[in-house]
């Protein structure tokens, strides 16, 4: 069982947790609400769970970019 953060912008793969279980808690998705966990958590057929994050590149992009929020819709 793998999780994988995946850069929702760009597409990059930001990092890969390879976890026997995978503790919920302990990434904070108690905070999200239950949209929010549909929206940037896919769960697949493997087991494996996705997560949409943002990458350094498209974050850079971003405070360089302030207007950006006017025009996408950003997860930080
Ligand atoms: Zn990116």
């Amino acid at each position: 069982m793998a999780i994988v953060y995946s850069c929702n912008h760009c597409g990059n793969q930001i990092g890969q947790l390879e976890q026997k279980v995978i503790d919920t808690q302990s990434l904070g998705w108690k905070e999200l609400s239950s949209d929010e966990r549909k929206e940037m958590i896919q769960y697949q057929n493997n087991g494996d769970i996705h997560i949409k994050a943002i990458c350094e590149d498209c974050q850079e992009t971003l405070e360089n970019n302030p207007h950006y929020h006017e025009l996408d819709y950003f997860i930080q």
